[in-house]
């Protein structure tokens, strides 16, 4: 890619030199097109253009890891014998299991690139999706992406869109929406891009909906201050149906004394329906109550005080929740079981509850000191998981603490489908192998005193 030629000295690179080779060869000149001096002159069309020259840039190494991840894939799909034909244990495990090559492959790219990048699976997941599509289906996005002619942002946006259309419309999808993803905002190109979408669409909305439908779901997504965002992503008539419920019985608790508003009386109706209703008809829910463990430092129970610095309380599966909400919670509400943790340590000093028999016991531990799946950076709950058996119970495994961890269903398939491997390390800690070799350690979210 050329840089914009702006006139004036050019900088050589004030960027740092990579503590290491970059593995995937690079093109980019690494060269500033603006000076501090440029500023002082007020020449801000100056900067400007080294900015959209640096986009460029940024935009340019986006294609070029676009293809790294895509190498990767294909490097872990030829490791699967059924697409290369040589054997593996772990390969044939999984076949043998219902996890094809292609399902395999992907997880094992997936679980590599969220590892090394501390990003979300989701995030890998799409990543990894996003550059298949765009090595082999959509060439031309590619190049566009390579030569800083649309952002990353265009670029999924039309991988997502092309992705909802059948394989054989999207090429005739691609030539038309590029030449648009160059021109617009990323905002307007989607809208555009769902038009074209839709005008390439070979099926009738009917068929479309019936295959959406498969997408439903409900997602738990932490926000500060103790809040957090419950999202239920549904056909829009039960979607709307439910909003109007809610507005319904919300607007019937107006009163003139009623301090809340409108929109905090919804939100109140919608959990206590979620939290305490009952499924129409077949009454299935009824006494069924979650139960999410709250942990509280013992003197902020005693003191009725908050300390600074001090271990704060926190909700399972969410983290730390102010110690009003956390006494409140332990002191009123039966889904929530109480631990009292010690003041500076944090150790746990007792379950709140003695109805739990012996194995009961070492699983609440187990998930107290978890809180989540263990496997790297996955932040599934613990409640949500299986409890594995580091070393294999037939492979005289002991069930103990010390091999014994959380594992969410997708990591404990993982486990025993590709070559990732796990150790304990002692003290709650997990030394996990990569496919690729690259080693990560988890910790335990809680040191546990035994
Ligand atoms: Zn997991």
């Amino acid at each position: 890619m050329g840089t914009t030629n702006v006139g004036g000295p050019r900088l050589t690179s004030h960027m740092s030199t990579p503590a290491r080779p970059l593995a995937v060869p690079v093109t980019v000149p690494l060269t500033v097109p603006f000076t501090a001096a440029a500023v002082v002159d007020g020449a801000m069309g100056v900067v400007v253009d080294g900015i959209v020259d640096i986009d460029r840039m940024v935009t340019h190494l986006l294609a070029v890891r676009t293809v790294a991840i895509n190498e990767l894939h294909a490097l872990a799909l030829a490791a699967e014998p059924a697409a290369s034909g040589s054997a593996t244990t772990a390969g044939s495990a999984a076949v043998s299991r219902g996890w094809s090559a292609q399902m395999t492959a992907r997880r094992v790219a997936a679980t590599e690139v969220s590892a090394a990048l501390r990003i979300s699976e989701r995030e890998a997941e799409q990543l990894v999706a996003d550059s298949s599509a765009l090595v082999h289906e959509l060439p031309s996005t590619l190049d566009a992406l390579r030569e800083g002619r649309i952002t990353y942002r265009h670029a999924s946006i039309l991988v997502d869109e092309a992705r909802s259309l059948p394989s054989e419309s999207w090429s005739t999808f691609e030539s038309a929406a590029l030449p648009e993803a160059e021109s617009r905002s990323a905002a307007g190109f989607r809208q555009r891009a769902r038009a074209l979408r839709e005008r390439e669409h070979p099926q009738s909305i009917d068929e479309r909906r019936r295959s959406a439908e498969d997408s439903r779901s409900v997602r738990l997504e932490p926000t500060r201050d103790g809040m957090a965002w419950l999202t239920a992503h549904l056909p829009a008539e039960q979607a709307i149906g439910a909003y109007r419920r809610l507005t319904e019985i919300a607007s019937g608790l107006a009163a003139p004394d009623e301090p809340r508003t409108l929109t905090q009386r919804r939100a109140d109706v919608l959990a206590d329906l979620l939290i305490d209703g009952v499924m129409p008809d077949s009454g299935i829910g009824r006494g069924v109550r979650a139960t999410v463990l709250v942990t509280v430092p013992v003197l902020s129970l005693l003191n009725q005080v908050e300390v600074t610095g001090a271990p704060s309380s926190s909700l399972e599966g969410y983290g730390p929740i102010s110690t009003e909400v956390a006494r409140r919670l332990a002191a009123h509400a039966p889904s929530f079981v109480r631990l009292l943790t010690h003041p500076e340590t944090g150790t746990v000093l007792s379950v709140g509850r003695d109805r739990y028999a012996v194995p009961r016991d070492l699983r609440l531990w187990l998930r107290i000191r978890d809180e989540t799946c263990r496997f790297p950076g996955c932040g599934r709950s613990a409640a949500n998981s299986d409890i594995d058996h580091t070393v294999d119970w037939q492979h005289s495994g002991a069930t103990r603490h010390d091999n014994l961890a959380h594992l969410c269903e997708a990591h404990h398939q993982l486990k025993h489908h590709t070559l990732w491997r796990v150790n304990q390390a002692g003290g709650g800690v997990l030394e996990w192998r990569a496919p690729s070799g690259r080693r990560y350690r988890t910790e335990p979210a809680v040191r546990l005193a035994r």
